[in-house]
């Protein structure tokens, strides 16, 4: 490899919201140019075996997950997302909180379809779940359904505050984020903060909880991320740096569902080298 490698450690397949199945991410990654790709889906392991059986040559996978994660400092709490990596996943603590939350979002969906039901949008819960063919179901699933019914044109649209964004907004059973972190730790996995101050998203953290939650096990900060800003990236790495956390940079990539490109951002391959390290090593990067 003559040049630095390229390495994205944040993408979603159909073991989620994402709309490439796992092999198919896997060659989109190796098509992509990636050296190094990781698959999060939310809230599950389910794409990793098909991932890692097309692996193409060349390619390093870095198997993983997207944790939604509650933090209760503060009232109403504040939904975040925990990237996991290299963790068991036959850890049982993990693996049942994992499995509730999976739960949690179908009783979450389904009641959001009655409520645009309710309101006489013809959309049906059933063709939803098909539709995510058993995969972690998230509200991308549901502006599918809407784009499908003619009622908005994109997933963007559909996450507006007239739709899901805010009207038809429910929110999620998640896992407390100080629990998260010491069990994926437990499970010998690496836990890193995902987008942790994407204001467009919805409302952030204050510093001082990312400050705790180093002192509790986070690993890490992603910087380089579409929903932060240049300003947004820059004081994340600066709060890194402050706290002896490594940084990230990667996609989200979520296939069609958004408009993002794999290795739209990447991680340096001194950070990669770090998550490698401090993972127990019970799973290991998997190489095609
Ligand atoms: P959920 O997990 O069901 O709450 O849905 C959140 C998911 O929707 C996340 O994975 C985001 O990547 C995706 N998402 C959030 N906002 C948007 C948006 N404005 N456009 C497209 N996808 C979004
Ligand atoms: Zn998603
Ligand atoms: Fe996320
Ligand atoms: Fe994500």
């Amino acid at each position: 490899m003559s040049s630095r490698p390229a390495i994205d450690l944040h993408t979603h397949s159909t073991a989620s919201d994402g709309t490439l199945g796992p092999a198919e991410l896997v060659r989109a990654a190796a098509d992509a140019g990636l050296d190094v790709v990781a698959i999060t889906d939310h809230d599950t392991t389910g794409g990793w075996e098909a991932a890692v059986r097309a692996l193409p040559s060349g390619l390093t996978l870095v198997r993983g997950a997207e944790i939604s994660c509650r933090w209760h400092g503060v009232e109403p709490a504040v939904p975040l997302h925990l990237l996991a990596y290299l963790f068991d996943p036959e850890e049982p603590e993990l693996a049942a909180e994992l499995t509730r939350v999976r739960a949690a979002r179908e009783v979450r969906g389904e009641r959001i379809v009655e409520l645009l039901r309710a309101d006489g949008v013809d959309i049906s819960w059933p063709e939803i779940m098909a539709a995510a063919g058993g995969g972690t179901v998230g509200r991308p699933h549901i502006a599918a359904a809407l784009i499908r019914a003619g009622l908005v044109a994109t997933t963007t649209e559909a996450f507006g505050a007239d739709w899901l964004g805010q009207r038809y907004r429910l929110p999620k059973e998640d896992i407390d984020v100080f629990r998260a972190v010491s069990l994926v730790r437990a499970a010998g996995g690496v836990p890193v903060f995902a987008h942790p101050r994407a204001t467009r998203r919805g409302r952030i953290v204050p510093d001082e909880l990312i400050a705790e939650l180093a002192a509790a096990g986070l690993a890490g900060l992603e910087a380089d991320h579409e929903d932060h800003s240049p300003a947004e990236a820059a004081q994340v790495r600066g709060l890194a740096a402050e706290l002896g956390l490594l940084v990230t940079g990667s996609s989200d990539f979520h296939g069609t569902h958004k408009t993002v490109r794999l290795g739209a951002h990447t991680t340096d391959p001194e950070a990669y080298e770090r998550i490698v390290a401090a993972s127990s090593g019970v799973i290991e990067v998997a190489s095609g």
